[in-house]
Protein backbone atom coordinates (compact mmCIF):
# COMPACT_ATOMS: atom_id res chain seq x y z
CA UNK A 1 0.00 0.00 0.00
CA UNK A 2 2.79 2.49 -0.65
CA UNK A 3 0.43 5.17 -1.66
CA UNK A 4 -0.79 5.44 1.90
CA UNK A 5 2.56 4.50 3.71
CA UNK A 6 4.68 6.59 1.90
CA UNK A 7 2.17 9.51 2.86
CA UNK A 8 3.97 11.67 5.74
CA UNK A 9 0.10 10.94 7.45
CA UNK A 10 1.96 7.73 8.65
CA UNK A 11 3.56 9.33 11.15
CA UNK A 12 0.40 9.55 13.02
CA UNK A 13 0.34 5.79 12.75
CA UNK A 14 3.92 5.71 14.64
CA UNK A 15 3.41 7.60 17.18
CA UNK A 16 0.30 6.08 18.36
CA UNK A 17 2.51 2.73 17.53
CA UNK A 18 4.74 4.04 19.78
CA UNK A 19 3.07 5.00 22.82
CA UNK A 20 1.60 1.58 22.55
CA UNK A 21 -1.36 1.79 20.98
CA UNK A 22 -2.78 -0.08 17.61
CA UNK A 23 -3.66 2.55 14.64
CA UNK A 24 -4.20 1.79 11.34
CA UNK A 25 -5.67 4.33 8.34
CA UNK A 26 -9.18 3.26 7.69
CA UNK A 27 -12.63 3.93 5.41
CA UNK A 28 -12.03 5.91 2.19
CA UNK A 29 -8.45 6.56 2.25
CA UNK A 30 -7.55 2.73 2.30
CA UNK A 31 -10.40 1.90 -0.76
CA UNK A 32 -8.79 4.77 -2.32
CA UNK A 33 -5.34 3.22 -2.08
CA UNK A 34 -6.57 -0.47 -2.87
CA UNK A 35 -7.88 0.71 -6.20
CA UNK A 36 -5.11 2.93 -7.03
CA UNK A 37 -3.00 -0.18 -6.63
CA UNK A 38 -5.50 -1.62 -8.99
CA UNK A 39 -4.92 0.81 -11.49
CA UNK A 40 -8.30 1.98 -11.23
CA UNK A 41 -9.59 5.17 -11.47
CA UNK A 42 -9.35 6.87 -8.30
CA UNK A 43 -11.92 9.86 -8.01
CA UNK A 44 -9.82 13.06 -6.76
CA UNK A 45 -9.02 11.10 -2.82
CA UNK A 46 -10.97 12.66 -0.08
CA UNK A 47 -9.20 12.98 3.68
CA UNK A 48 -7.19 10.22 5.52
CA UNK A 49 -9.14 8.99 8.75
CA UNK A 50 -7.11 7.11 11.16
CA UNK A 51 -9.12 4.28 14.02
CA UNK A 52 -6.91 3.38 16.93
CA UNK A 53 -7.91 1.97 20.40
CA UNK A 54 -6.47 4.98 22.04
CA UNK A 55 -9.57 6.74 24.01
CA UNK A 56 -9.69 10.16 22.62
CA UNK A 57 -8.16 11.77 26.02
CA UNK A 58 -5.00 9.53 25.43
CA UNK A 59 -4.69 11.00 21.78
CA UNK A 60 -4.71 13.82 23.12
CA UNK A 61 -1.84 13.45 25.29
CA UNK A 62 0.42 11.49 22.45
CA UNK A 63 -0.15 14.42 20.16
CA UNK A 64 0.74 17.01 22.64
CA UNK A 65 3.13 19.15 20.79
CA UNK A 66 0.60 19.26 17.69
CA UNK A 67 -2.58 21.77 17.56
CA UNK A 68 -5.41 19.24 18.40
CA UNK A 69 -9.20 19.89 18.09
CA UNK A 70 -11.88 18.10 19.48
CA UNK A 71 -14.23 17.52 16.71
CA UNK A 72 -16.56 14.82 18.23
CA UNK A 73 -14.76 13.84 21.33
CA UNK A 74 -18.20 12.22 22.40
CA UNK A 75 -18.06 9.93 18.82
CA UNK A 76 -14.60 9.15 19.59
CA UNK A 77 -12.68 11.76 17.16
CA UNK A 78 -9.74 14.24 17.61
CA UNK A 79 -8.43 16.18 14.95
CA UNK A 80 -4.81 16.64 14.75
CA UNK A 81 -3.69 19.39 12.59
CA UNK A 82 -0.50 18.40 9.95
CA UNK A 83 0.89 20.63 7.81
CA UNK A 84 -0.26 18.18 4.88
CA UNK A 85 -3.77 18.77 6.30
CA UNK A 86 -6.07 18.01 8.84
CA UNK A 87 -5.92 13.98 10.11
CA UNK A 88 -9.57 12.62 11.89
CA UNK A 89 -8.37 9.65 14.68
CA UNK A 90 -11.34 7.82 15.81
CA UNK A 91 -11.37 5.61 18.90
CA UNK A 92 -12.24 2.09 17.80
CA UNK A 93 -15.93 2.17 17.86
CA UNK A 94 -19.30 0.27 17.71
CA UNK A 95 -22.38 2.34 17.06
CA UNK A 96 -25.11 0.73 19.53
CA UNK A 97 -28.72 0.58 18.13
CA UNK A 98 -30.21 3.29 15.72
CA UNK A 99 -34.04 4.52 17.04
CA UNK A 100 -34.10 7.10 14.81
CA UNK A 101 -32.63 5.94 11.44
CA UNK A 102 -30.42 9.22 11.92
CA UNK A 103 -28.35 8.89 14.70
CA UNK A 104 -26.96 6.14 16.75
CA UNK A 105 -28.70 6.04 20.33
CA UNK A 106 -25.30 5.33 21.53
CA UNK A 107 -21.48 5.27 20.64
CA UNK A 108 -19.59 2.44 22.72
CA UNK A 109 -15.61 2.55 22.50
CA UNK A 110 -15.02 -1.04 21.92
CA UNK A 111 -11.62 -2.90 21.77
CA UNK A 112 -10.87 -5.08 18.64
CA UNK A 113 -10.11 -3.14 15.25
CA UNK A 114 -12.66 -5.97 13.53
CA UNK A 115 -15.38 -4.52 15.73
CA UNK A 116 -14.86 -1.01 14.61
CA UNK A 117 -14.55 -2.16 11.10
CA UNK A 118 -18.00 -4.06 11.13
CA UNK A 119 -19.94 -0.67 12.21
CA UNK A 120 -18.66 0.61 8.26
CA UNK A 121 -21.15 0.96 5.49
CA UNK A 122 -19.57 -1.22 2.90
CA UNK A 123 -17.24 -3.76 2.41
CA UNK A 124 -15.22 -1.35 0.31
CA UNK A 125 -15.10 1.18 3.55
CA UNK A 126 -14.76 -1.52 5.84
CA UNK A 127 -10.35 -1.87 5.49
CA UNK A 128 -7.92 -0.82 7.64
CA UNK A 129 -3.77 -0.37 6.49
CA UNK A 130 -1.03 -0.52 9.13
CA UNK A 131 2.04 1.29 9.22
CA UNK A 132 3.23 -1.15 7.12
CA UNK A 133 0.84 -1.29 4.62
CA UNK A 134 -0.71 -4.67 5.46
CA UNK A 135 -4.33 -4.74 4.65
CA UNK A 136 -7.06 -5.49 7.60
CA UNK A 137 -10.20 -6.59 5.26
CA UNK A 138 -12.20 -9.26 7.19
CA UNK A 139 -15.35 -8.47 4.67
CA UNK A 140 -13.51 -8.94 1.47
CA UNK A 141 -13.41 -5.45 0.47
CA UNK A 142 -10.34 -5.81 -1.75
CA UNK A 143 -12.26 -8.65 -3.98
CA UNK A 144 -15.20 -6.34 -3.76
CA UNK A 145 -13.30 -3.74 -5.31
CA UNK A 146 -12.04 -5.91 -7.75
CA UNK A 147 -15.46 -6.98 -8.76
CA UNK A 148 -16.38 -3.36 -8.72
CA UNK A 149 -19.51 -4.36 -6.08
CA UNK A 150 -21.00 -1.73 -3.33
CA UNK A 151 -22.32 -4.18 -0.65
CA UNK A 152 -22.96 -4.03 2.90
CA UNK A 153 -21.58 -5.17 5.34
CA UNK A 154 -23.50 -7.56 6.93
CA UNK A 155 -27.50 -7.89 7.22
CA UNK A 156 -27.98 -5.22 4.31
CA UNK A 157 -31.55 -4.81 5.77
CA UNK A 158 -30.27 -4.01 9.31
CA UNK A 159 -27.55 -1.47 8.30
CA UNK A 160 -29.76 0.35 6.08
CA UNK A 161 -32.78 0.64 8.83
CA UNK A 162 -30.27 1.76 11.26
CA UNK A 163 -29.06 4.39 9.06
CA UNK A 164 -30.97 5.77 6.10
CA UNK A 165 -27.86 7.83 4.68
CA UNK A 166 -26.10 4.79 3.98
CA UNK A 167 -28.86 4.77 0.91
CA UNK A 168 -27.54 7.63 -0.53
CA UNK A 169 -23.93 6.73 0.31
CA UNK A 170 -25.01 3.70 -1.86
CA UNK A 171 -25.91 5.22 -4.47
CA UNK A 172 -23.14 8.12 -4.31
CA UNK A 173 -20.31 5.28 -4.41
CA UNK A 174 -22.11 3.27 -6.98
CA UNK A 175 -22.03 6.76 -9.28
CA UNK A 176 -18.54 7.92 -7.96
CA UNK A 177 -17.03 4.46 -8.61
CA UNK A 178 -18.71 3.35 -11.29
CA UNK A 179 -19.67 -0.01 -9.42
CA UNK A 180 -22.78 -2.21 -9.38
CA UNK A 181 -24.59 -2.25 -6.43
CA UNK A 182 -24.91 -6.11 -5.16
CA UNK A 183 -28.42 -7.79 -5.30
CA UNK A 184 -28.84 -8.03 -1.47
CA UNK A 185 -27.95 -4.54 -0.92
CA UNK A 186 -29.99 -3.30 -3.78
CA UNK A 187 -32.97 -5.26 -2.24
CA UNK A 188 -32.54 -3.76 0.54
CA UNK A 189 -32.16 -0.50 -0.54
CA UNK A 190 -35.11 -0.31 -2.31
CA UNK A 191 -37.15 -2.06 0.52
CA UNK A 192 -36.25 1.04 3.18
CA UNK A 193 -36.25 4.10 0.54
CA UNK A 194 -38.92 5.60 2.40
CA UNK A 195 -37.01 6.08 5.61
CA UNK A 196 -35.03 8.85 3.56
CA UNK A 197 -37.18 10.58 5.13
CA UNK A 198 -35.84 10.88 8.40
CA UNK A 199 -32.30 12.08 7.35
CA UNK A 200 -31.40 15.39 7.28
CA UNK A 201 -31.71 17.25 3.85
CA UNK A 202 -28.37 18.61 3.97
CA UNK A 203 -26.62 15.16 4.33
CA UNK A 204 -29.38 13.86 1.51
CA UNK A 205 -28.15 17.13 -0.58
CA UNK A 206 -23.98 16.38 0.39
CA UNK A 207 -24.82 13.17 -1.29
CA UNK A 208 -26.95 14.03 -3.77
CA UNK A 209 -24.47 16.34 -5.55
CA UNK A 210 -21.54 13.35 -5.32
CA UNK A 211 -23.76 11.52 -7.04
CA UNK A 212 -24.35 13.39 -9.77
CA UNK A 213 -21.07 14.52 -10.48
CA UNK A 214 -20.21 10.59 -10.65
CA UNK A 215 -19.00 8.99 -13.83
CA UNK A 216 -22.09 6.31 -13.75
CA UNK A 217 -24.62 9.27 -12.31
CA UNK A 218 -26.87 8.49 -15.55
CA UNK A 219 -27.00 4.81 -14.71
CA UNK A 220 -28.12 5.06 -11.08
CA UNK A 221 -30.66 7.81 -11.28
CA UNK A 222 -32.44 5.07 -14.23
CA UNK A 223 -32.18 2.77 -11.98
CA UNK A 224 -33.17 4.17 -8.85
CA UNK A 225 -35.24 6.76 -9.65
CA UNK A 226 -38.15 5.70 -7.36
CA UNK A 227 -35.87 5.93 -4.42
CA UNK A 228 -34.27 9.12 -5.23
CA UNK A 229 -38.20 10.17 -5.99
CA UNK A 230 -38.74 9.26 -2.32
CA UNK A 231 -36.72 13.28 -1.59
CA UNK A 232 -37.21 14.60 -4.99
CA UNK A 233 -40.67 13.60 -6.72
CA UNK A 234 -40.49 15.51 -8.71
CA UNK A 235 -37.94 13.79 -10.28
CA UNK A 236 -39.85 10.59 -10.56
CA UNK A 237 -42.70 12.28 -11.99
CA UNK A 238 -40.76 12.72 -15.05
CA UNK A 239 -39.96 9.02 -15.42
CA UNK A 240 -42.24 7.29 -17.79
CA UNK A 241 -43.87 10.94 -18.62
CA UNK A 242 -44.25 10.53 -23.07
CA UNK A 243 -43.18 13.96 -24.75
CA UNK A 244 -45.43 13.15 -28.03
CA UNK A 245 -43.54 15.15 -30.08
CA UNK A 246 -41.36 14.51 -32.66
CA UNK A 247 -38.28 16.35 -31.50
CA UNK A 248 -37.83 13.99 -28.53
CA UNK A 249 -37.49 9.94 -28.60
CA UNK A 250 -37.28 9.65 -24.76
CA UNK A 251 -39.29 10.28 -22.15
CA UNK A 252 -38.64 13.18 -19.93
CA UNK A 253 -36.27 11.77 -17.17
CA UNK A 254 -34.85 9.50 -19.97
CA UNK A 255 -34.07 12.93 -21.89
CA UNK A 256 -32.78 15.02 -18.80
CA UNK A 257 -29.94 12.18 -17.62
CA UNK A 258 -28.78 11.91 -21.45
CA UNK A 259 -28.73 16.04 -21.23
CA UNK A 260 -27.03 15.17 -17.75
CA UNK A 261 -24.47 12.54 -19.32
CA UNK A 262 -23.96 15.01 -22.24
CA UNK A 263 -23.55 18.29 -20.69
CA UNK A 264 -19.69 19.67 -20.85
CA UNK A 265 -18.20 20.92 -16.94
CA UNK A 266 -15.45 22.03 -15.56
CA UNK A 267 -14.19 20.11 -12.12
CA UNK A 268 -15.79 24.02 -10.68
CA UNK A 269 -18.99 23.78 -12.44
CA UNK A 270 -19.36 20.10 -12.64
CA UNK A 271 -21.78 19.10 -9.69
CA UNK A 272 -24.34 22.28 -10.63
CA UNK A 273 -24.42 22.24 -14.12
CA UNK A 274 -25.29 18.13 -14.29
CA UNK A 275 -28.36 19.18 -11.50
CA UNK A 276 -29.10 21.72 -14.06
CA UNK A 277 -29.09 19.62 -16.87
CA UNK A 278 -31.24 16.48 -14.77
CA UNK A 279 -33.35 19.53 -13.79
CA UNK A 280 -33.74 21.66 -17.24
CA UNK A 281 -37.26 19.98 -17.87
CA UNK A 282 -38.65 19.07 -14.22
CA UNK A 283 -41.35 21.75 -15.03
CA UNK A 284 -42.85 19.62 -18.20
CA UNK A 285 -44.95 17.31 -16.36
CA UNK A 286 -46.79 20.02 -14.89
CA UNK A 287 -47.08 21.95 -18.38
CA UNK A 288 -47.80 19.43 -20.67
CA UNK A 289 -50.73 19.47 -23.21
CA UNK A 290 -51.67 17.75 -26.14
CA UNK A 291 -52.88 19.68 -29.78
CA UNK A 292 -55.42 18.45 -32.17
CA UNK A 293 -53.16 16.74 -33.95
CA UNK A 294 -51.45 14.56 -31.37
CA UNK A 295 -48.61 16.60 -30.93
CA UNK A 296 -47.61 16.90 -27.45
CA UNK A 297 -46.19 20.63 -25.71
CA UNK A 298 -44.53 22.50 -22.57
CA UNK A 299 -45.39 25.79 -23.19
CA UNK A 300 -43.45 27.92 -20.64
CA UNK A 301 -41.88 24.79 -18.95
CA UNK A 302 -38.81 26.88 -18.43
CA UNK A 303 -40.51 29.25 -15.92
CA UNK A 304 -42.07 25.76 -14.36
CA UNK A 305 -38.88 24.24 -14.05
CA UNK A 306 -37.44 27.27 -12.64
CA UNK A 307 -39.75 27.02 -9.74
CA UNK A 308 -40.02 23.72 -9.07
CA UNK A 309 -35.92 23.51 -9.10
CA UNK A 310 -35.75 26.38 -6.65
CA UNK A 311 -37.85 24.63 -4.46
CA UNK A 312 -35.75 21.50 -4.43
CA UNK A 313 -32.61 23.72 -3.74
CA UNK A 314 -34.76 25.07 -0.61
CA UNK A 315 -35.86 21.90 0.81
CA UNK A 316 -32.34 20.78 0.46
CA UNK A 317 -31.19 23.68 1.96
CA UNK A 318 -28.47 24.18 -1.24
CA UNK A 319 -26.20 27.28 -0.63
CA UNK A 320 -27.48 30.63 -2.00
CA UNK A 321 -24.84 30.31 -5.03
CA UNK A 322 -25.47 26.76 -6.11
CA UNK A 323 -29.69 27.33 -5.61
CA UNK A 324 -29.54 31.14 -7.67
CA UNK A 325 -26.73 29.34 -10.36
CA UNK A 326 -29.18 26.04 -11.28
CA UNK A 327 -32.26 28.03 -11.38
CA UNK A 328 -30.89 30.15 -14.01
CA UNK A 329 -29.43 27.66 -16.01
CA UNK A 330 -32.13 25.98 -15.77
CA UNK A 331 -34.69 29.09 -16.26
CA UNK A 332 -32.67 30.20 -19.58
CA UNK A 333 -32.29 26.70 -20.77
CA UNK A 334 -34.06 27.52 -24.12
CA UNK A 335 -32.15 30.78 -24.85
CA UNK A 336 -32.09 31.56 -28.80
CA UNK A 337 -28.37 31.45 -29.32
CA UNK A 338 -27.21 32.94 -32.77
CA UNK A 339 -23.70 33.39 -34.29
CA UNK A 340 -24.26 37.10 -33.64
CA UNK A 341 -21.24 38.82 -31.27
CA UNK A 342 -23.24 42.02 -30.46
CA UNK A 343 -26.10 39.64 -29.31
CA UNK A 344 -24.08 37.55 -27.30
CA UNK A 345 -22.42 40.20 -25.96
CA UNK A 346 -25.93 42.09 -24.79
CA UNK A 347 -26.35 38.63 -23.26
CA UNK A 348 -23.19 38.27 -21.73
CA UNK A 349 -23.57 41.32 -20.10
CA UNK A 350 -26.89 40.61 -18.97
CA UNK A 351 -26.45 37.84 -17.68
CA UNK A 352 -22.96 37.40 -16.98
CA UNK A 353 -20.17 35.71 -19.44
CA UNK A 354 -19.72 32.64 -17.26
CA UNK A 355 -23.35 32.35 -17.17
CA UNK A 356 -23.71 32.58 -20.36
CA UNK A 357 -21.34 30.05 -21.57
CA UNK A 358 -22.80 27.60 -19.07
CA UNK A 359 -26.48 27.95 -20.44
CA UNK A 360 -24.90 27.33 -23.87
CA UNK A 361 -23.42 23.93 -22.54
CA UNK A 362 -26.82 22.77 -21.09
CA UNK A 363 -28.93 23.98 -24.55
CA UNK A 364 -26.19 22.12 -26.33
CA UNK A 365 -26.45 18.87 -24.06
CA UNK A 366 -30.58 19.14 -24.12
CA UNK A 367 -30.39 19.31 -28.22
CA UNK A 368 -27.73 16.27 -27.98
CA UNK A 369 -30.38 14.23 -25.55
CA UNK A 370 -32.89 14.19 -28.01
CA UNK A 371 -31.69 12.04 -29.93
CA UNK A 372 -32.40 14.01 -32.64
CA UNK A 373 -29.70 16.73 -33.15
CA UNK A 374 -27.91 17.28 -36.79
CA UNK A 375 -24.45 18.32 -37.03
CA UNK A 376 -24.99 21.44 -37.94
CA UNK A 377 -26.30 22.61 -35.26
CA UNK A 378 -23.51 21.00 -33.48
CA UNK A 379 -21.25 22.68 -35.25
CA UNK A 380 -23.62 25.84 -34.57
CA UNK A 381 -22.99 25.64 -31.12
CA UNK A 382 -19.27 25.11 -31.22
CA UNK A 383 -18.72 28.31 -33.37
CA UNK A 384 -20.63 30.21 -30.91
CA UNK A 385 -18.84 28.57 -28.01
CA UNK A 386 -15.56 29.91 -29.61
CA UNK A 387 -17.17 33.25 -30.23
CA UNK A 388 -17.77 33.66 -26.11
CA UNK A 389 -13.84 32.39 -25.54
CA UNK A 390 -12.86 34.92 -27.59
CA UNK A 391 -14.90 37.90 -26.78
CA UNK A 392 -13.25 37.18 -23.30
CA UNK A 393 -9.88 36.09 -24.32
CA UNK A 394 -9.37 39.63 -26.23
CA UNK A 395 -11.06 41.62 -23.70
CA UNK A 396 -13.44 43.13 -25.99
CA UNK A 397 -15.73 45.41 -23.94
CA UNK A 398 -19.24 43.77 -23.01
CA UNK A 399 -20.28 45.17 -19.76
CA UNK A 400 -19.81 48.71 -17.60
CA UNK A 401 -17.02 47.31 -16.10
CA UNK A 402 -15.08 47.13 -19.48
CA UNK A 403 -16.11 50.73 -20.29
CA UNK A 404 -13.25 52.90 -20.80
CA UNK A 405 -14.97 55.53 -18.72
CA UNK A 406 -16.85 54.94 -15.07
CA UNK A 407 -19.79 57.41 -13.53
CA UNK A 408 -17.03 59.92 -11.96
CA UNK A 409 -16.41 60.92 -15.69
CA UNK A 410 -19.95 60.99 -16.63
CA UNK A 411 -20.39 63.04 -13.84
CA UNK A 412 -17.16 65.25 -14.60
CA UNK A 413 -18.76 65.60 -18.03
CA UNK A 414 -21.72 67.28 -16.58
CA UNK A 415 -24.67 64.77 -15.29
CA UNK A 416 -25.70 65.19 -12.26
CA UNK A 417 -24.70 62.23 -9.55
CA UNK A 418 -27.86 60.00 -9.45
CA UNK A 419 -29.83 57.36 -11.67
CA UNK A 420 -29.17 59.42 -14.63
CA UNK A 421 -25.23 58.57 -14.57
CA UNK A 422 -26.26 55.00 -15.11
CA UNK A 423 -28.41 55.75 -18.00
CA UNK A 424 -25.69 57.35 -19.74
CA UNK A 425 -23.34 54.70 -18.94
CA UNK A 426 -25.92 51.81 -20.19
CA UNK A 427 -26.51 54.31 -23.20
CA UNK A 428 -22.63 54.22 -24.18
CA UNK A 429 -22.18 50.60 -23.43
CA UNK A 430 -24.64 49.67 -26.22
CA UNK A 431 -22.96 52.11 -28.63
CA UNK A 432 -19.77 50.48 -28.11
CA UNK A 433 -21.27 46.85 -28.27
CA UNK A 434 -22.96 47.79 -31.45
CA UNK A 435 -19.47 49.16 -32.90
CA UNK A 436 -20.95 52.46 -33.11
CA UNK A 437 -18.08 54.07 -30.55
CA UNK A 438 -14.87 52.36 -30.16
CA UNK A 439 -13.97 51.72 -26.40
CA UNK A 440 -11.45 54.66 -25.79
CA UNK A 441 -11.94 56.69 -23.02
CA UNK A 442 -10.96 60.24 -25.09
CA UNK A 443 -13.62 59.44 -27.40
CA UNK A 444 -16.34 58.60 -25.49
CA UNK A 445 -15.60 61.40 -23.09
CA UNK A 446 -15.63 63.69 -26.06
CA UNK A 447 -19.44 61.95 -27.22
CA UNK A 448 -20.39 62.48 -23.71
CA UNK A 449 -19.47 65.83 -23.63
CA UNK A 450 -20.50 67.02 -27.10
CA UNK A 451 -24.39 65.24 -26.63
CA UNK A 452 -24.88 66.37 -23.02
CA UNK A 453 -23.54 69.65 -24.23
CA UNK A 454 -26.53 69.36 -27.19
CA UNK A 455 -29.10 67.65 -25.07
CA UNK A 456 -28.51 64.33 -26.81
CA UNK A 457 -27.53 62.01 -24.29
CA UNK A 458 -29.57 63.27 -21.02
P1 LIG B 1 -15.13 10.13 0.83
O1 LIG B 1 -14.42 10.82 1.95
O2 LIG B 1 -14.33 9.85 -0.38
O3 LIG B 1 -16.44 10.77 0.53
P2 LIG B 1 -15.34 8.00 2.71
O4 LIG B 1 -15.61 6.53 2.53
O5 LIG B 1 -14.03 8.37 3.30
O6 LIG B 1 -15.55 8.66 1.30
P3 LIG B 1 -16.51 9.47 4.87
O7 LIG B 1 -17.86 10.07 4.94
O8 LIG B 1 -15.31 10.32 4.90
O9 LIG B 1 -16.53 8.58 3.53
O10 LIG B 1 -16.45 8.38 6.01
C1 LIG B 1 -15.26 7.72 6.39
C2 LIG B 1 -15.55 6.27 6.70
O11 LIG B 1 -16.49 6.19 7.79
C3 LIG B 1 -16.21 5.49 5.58
O12 LIG B 1 -15.27 4.97 4.67
C4 LIG B 1 -16.94 4.40 6.33
O13 LIG B 1 -16.05 3.40 6.73
C5 LIG B 1 -17.41 5.13 7.58
N1 LIG B 1 -18.76 5.71 7.43
C6 LIG B 1 -19.07 6.96 7.04
N2 LIG B 1 -20.40 7.17 7.06
C7 LIG B 1 -20.94 6.00 7.48
C8 LIG B 1 -22.27 5.59 7.74
N3 LIG B 1 -23.30 6.40 7.53
N4 LIG B 1 -22.45 4.33 8.20
C9 LIG B 1 -21.40 3.51 8.43
N5 LIG B 1 -20.14 3.86 8.20
C10 LIG B 1 -19.91 5.09 7.74
MG1 LIG C 1 -13.46 10.36 3.78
Amino acid sequence: MDTLTSRSEKIILEKLNSAGYEAFFAGGCVRDAVMQKLKMTVPSSGDIDVTTNALPKDTERVFDEYQVIETGIKHGTVTVVLQEGNVEITTYRSDGSYSDSRHPDNVRFVTSLEEDLARRDFTINAMACDADGNIRDPFGGQQDIKDRIIRAVGCAEKRFAEDALRIMRALRFAAVLGFEIEDETSRALCTHKQLLRNVSTERIFAEFRKLVSGRNAGEVIRKYADVLGVVIPELAAMKGFEQHNPYHRYDVLEHCIRAMEAVRTTPENRDYMKMAALFHDIGKPETYSMDENGIGHFYSHPAMSEVLVSGIMKRFKADNFTARRVAVLVKRHDLIFEKDERLLKKWMNRLGADVLAEILEIKLADNMATGNMSLELERKFCEIRIMIHDILAQQQCFSLKDLAVDGNDVIACGVAPGPEVGRVLEQLLMKVIDGELPNDREVLLAICYDAIKCGILT
